[in-house]
Order: structure tokens, then sequence, then C-alpha cells
């Protein structure tokens, strides 16, 4: 029996997608946040167990082998990211959940989940707002911004395997425009 239930979130670094994701999980009803297992460091504001596990490789690989992971992608080489195989199976239609996760990871939750899922790709409006919002956002040196730009270029790529592909040009109808997908997605009959 499917139930719409698990919404995969996509962009490219940059394409503001962690904004969307914030705003839209204020806006629909009962949706909480998928927290998945890194082995990347926090970033200055981010908080262990709220926005990311932050796992040592050692732990991550230990998740791994337990079946702990739903699904896991070195996402920038030597970084993990996985998905807890615990968010997703709690998730019910009142209760569902948002990943904020890579494009291959949405594409094998799709994959997993069939009619539980909505994937929706957000999209920069051109690269060069892109590059300029993650230079902007300073958080990334150089060696990272440019290992960002070049998977960029390999997430544009999937777009169209995406149920819905949403352009943030303009936050506020780019969020609004997500909601929409969103509850038309949960609203949906199971089958
Ligand atoms: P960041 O380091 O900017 O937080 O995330 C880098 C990328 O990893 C983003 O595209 C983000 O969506 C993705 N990501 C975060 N969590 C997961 C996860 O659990 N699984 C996969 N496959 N990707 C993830």
């Amino acid at each position: 029996m499917a139930t719409p239930r698990i919404v995969a979130l996509t962009a490219p670094s940059g394409a503001g997608k962690t904004t969307v994701a914030q705003r839209v999980l204020s806006l629909v009803a009962g949706l909480s946040f998928s927290v998945s297992a890194t082995t990347r460091p926090p970033r200055d504001g981010e908080r262990d167990g709220v926005d990311y596990h932050f796992v040592s490789e050692n732990d991550f690989r230990r998740m791994l082998d337990g079946d702990l992971l739903i699904e896991s992608e070195e996402v920038y080489p030597d970084l993990f990211y996985g998905t807890p195989r615990a968010e997703v199976e709690k998730a019910t239609r009142d209760q569902p959940v948002l990943l904020d996760i890579d494009v291959l990871g949405a594409l094998r939750i799709s994959k997993l989940y069939r009619d539980d899922t909505l994937t929706v790709f957000i999209r920069p409006p051109s690269m060069d707002v892109l590059r300029n919002r993650l230079l902007g956002r300073g958080s990334e040196g150089t060696e990272s911004l440019g290992k960002r730009l070049r998977r960029v270029q390999f997430e544009m790529e999937h777009a169209d395997r995406f149920d819905a592909v949403v352009v943030n040009d303009d936050l506020e109808r780019a969020v609004a425009e997500t909601v929409s997908l969103i509850n038309a997605f949960l609203e949906r009959q199971s089958t």
C-alpha cells in the first residue's frame, strides 16, 4: 500500500535549498526534517542531532554495516552522507518527512519507495547566480568551492528525472510552489 509520506528535496549546492527547506518545514503541517548522518565537520551554527548526526568515518561504516542507513553516498571525495532508516520508516501521511538529499540519494529513495515519495529538484536561475551564492556564503575554502561547482554540473544533468523542478529565482515564489506541490502530494489518495 502506497502512502505519500517522503519528500526528497534536492538542489545543487548554493541553489537555496536549505532556505527553501526551512521555510517549507514551517509551512507544511506535520512535516519534519529527516536528520542525516555525515562525516563532514559541522559548519558554524550547525548542531549535532538537529542539522546532521556528525559522526566519524568509523561510526559511519558501523551504521552501514548495521543496516542503519537506507541509502548513503560519498557526495564529495571522502565526505559521506546517509539517511537513517529509522527517519524514513517512522514517517506517515500525517507525519511526513523531508529529506535534504543529493541527486543520487533522491533517485535511490524514489526507487525504494516509489509511490510514497515526491522528488523535487530546486534549480538555481543560472550557474553565475549559483557561483556567487556559494562565494557569498563564505563557508567554503577554494578547494571545497571547486569541488562543489564540479558537482553542480553533474547534479543538473539529473533534474529531468525528478517529479518536479522548481526554479529558485525568487525565494517566496519557490517556497510557495514547493509547498503546493507537497500538499498536493500528501493529499493524494492511497492506492
Ligand atoms: P552539505 O554538506 O552542503 O550539508 O550537503 C552536501 C550535499 O549532501 C547536499 O546535496 C545534501 O543534500 C546532501 N545530503 C545531505 N544528507 C544526505 C543524505 O543523507 N544522503 C545523501 N545521499 N545526500 C545527502
